[in-house]
């Protein structure tokens, strides 16, 4: 069994950025396991389903196979053989996410490939139900999370940089809206498991973050 930390929380509460970064700083290896339900999601897409039909999903699920392999320290995510990590990050493609992760059959067939990560390395494992449902005996379990506003704004800035034209009162209504699917879904929701270390990011810097989990993975180690 490696050791294992677990991190947590609502979209764009910074989990990758910090995940990445403690990763290079233990040498452990990072496990963005919301990369795998997009992989799914762009399945869905391929086949012109609807993220609310449930049974074209779980129908759909049996066509499909998510695998990662590591280049260079980097996560790629395999959709049926074809690398899609770029793709993955379209916007329309984490709205079918954000949909078809609460079909119970999509979590019961990404939970072996990231328990069995989680079982034969080091790893930082950033999602939704890591602490929870995943790897409830991880070593060092966090719960990111950062203000609606803040998310937001973080999330405009991003976009603004690439030169995506946006609108910030869309982006909030939009992280609201996957907020209450992620917390409010039957099978494993999002929520602060009992035994993880809440961290607020809304006003702490990057490194501030990164060194406040380094200190309990160093207690642990
Ligand atoms: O974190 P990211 O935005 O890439 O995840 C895409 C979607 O997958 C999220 O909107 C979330 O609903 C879902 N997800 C999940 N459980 C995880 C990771 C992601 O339900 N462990």
């Amino acid at each position: 069994m490696g050791f294992n930390v677990a991190i947590d929380g609502p979209a764009g509460a910074g989990k990758s950025t910090i995940a990445k970064l403690v990763a290079k700083e233990t040498g452990f290896i990072y496990v963005d396991t919301g990369a795998m339900y997009r992989a799914l999601a762009v399945h869905f897409i391929n086949e012109g389903l609807d993220g609310e039909d449930v049974s074209a999903i779980e129908e759909a699920c049996k066509r499909a196979s998510v695998s990662i392999r590591y280049e260079d320290g980097v996560q790629k995510v395999l959709l049926n053989g074809e690398d899609v990590s770029t793709l993955i990050r379209q916007e329309n493609v984490g709205n079918m996410a954000s949909k078809s992760s609460t079909v119970p059959k999509v979590r019961e067939k990404l939970l072996e490939l990231q328990r069995n990560l989680a079982a034969q390395e080091d790893v930082i494992m950033d999602g939704r139900d890591i602490g929870t449902n995943i790897l409830p005996k991880a070593e060092v379990k966090i719960y990111l999370t950062a203000s609606v506003s803040t998310r937001a704004k973080r999330r405009f800035d991003e976009l603004t940089e690439k030169g995506v034209q946006c609108n910030y009162d869309d982006i909030c209504h939009d992280i609201e809206d996957r907020d209450y699917r992620d917390m409010n879904r039957e099978t494993a929701p999002l929520k602060q498991a009992e035994d993880a270390i809440l961290i607020d990011s809304s006003d702490m810097t990057i490194s501030e973050v990164v060194s406040k989990i380094m200190t309990y993975i160093e207690k642990k180690r």
